[in-house]
């Protein structure tokens, strides 16, 4: 077998290894996913936040509201107590009952407000921790599935690397720079090329008979269009 056959063997490995390594380039990792999912723990720590914030304030208005009932409940103890007759005292008191009754009103109002934003934020509490369990569920499926195809990637190049480093021996080393020239010029990363009906397989110009002869004696013969090394597939 000769060199050509072996350097033409060689493009043919460099060519299938690109192919892996743009796809392991291209493989996309799920640090979208785990993005959301940092969102979404952002939103429900606020939440949770702004839920306990809603109770303690609940909380504050209901014994606020307590202690007024307690204080006009007292006074109007007082007041049907009989213990008194002076009318001026009595229509003091009767004043101030209603005025801690019409306040307390106003509080129940405030508590009542309050517990409908915390029954609100409950159910948006509930809607992010449910999206957040699946987004986390689907986080760890897509990073299982990157890891496996990005394993299997690393392993076929290695594997055409394995193959690659058995083909270049035979190759002469002026001619295999040459190839690397080559294959470091082209956009293709394709070096070298069947000729193919008269044809160069790289740019499909037509290639003088004379300079097949040359390739079909195993000569090192480039296309003089694309300058890419030609390979004669007769050889076996
Ligand atoms: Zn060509």
């Amino acid at each position: 077998m000769s060199q050509l056959w072996h350097m033409y063997r060689l493009s043919l490995l460099d060519q299938e290894s690109d192919k892996k390594n743009e796809e392991l380039r291209k493989l996309k990792d799920p640090a979208e996913i785990e993005k959301e999912c940092k969102d979404l723990e952002k939103e429900i720590a606020r939440l949770d936040e702004e839920s306990k914030k809603l109770v303690l304030a609940t909380k504050k208005l209901e014994l606020e509201s307590e202690s007024i009932k307690t204080h006009w409940k007292s006074i109007e103890k007082k007041l049907y107590s009989g213990k008194t007759s002076n009318t001026k005292e009595l229509s003091g008191w009767q004043t101030e009952v209603a005025t801690l009754k019409k306040k307390q009103n106003k509080i129940e109002e405030e508590i009542i407000v309050l517990m409908e934003q915390a029954e609100s934020i409950d159910e948006s509490l509930k809607n992010s921790q449910k999206q957040l369990e699946l987004k986390k569920a689907e986080a760890e499926s897509a990073w299982k599935s990157y890891k496996e195809t990005k394993v299997n990637l690393e392993k076929e190049i290695a594997e055409l690397k394995d193959k690659r480093t058995k083909l270049v021996p035979p190759i002469d080393q002026a001619d295999l720079k040459k190839y690397e020239m080559l294959r470091k010029l082209k956009d293709d990363g394709v070096a070298i090329v069947k000729i193919e009906e008269n044809v160069c397989g790289g740019c499909y110009m037509s290639v003088p008979d004379m300079m097949i002869k040359k390739v079909q004696t195993l000569h090192l013969v480039t296309c003089n269009n694309c300058s890419r090394i030609l390979y004669w597939e007769d050889e076996k």
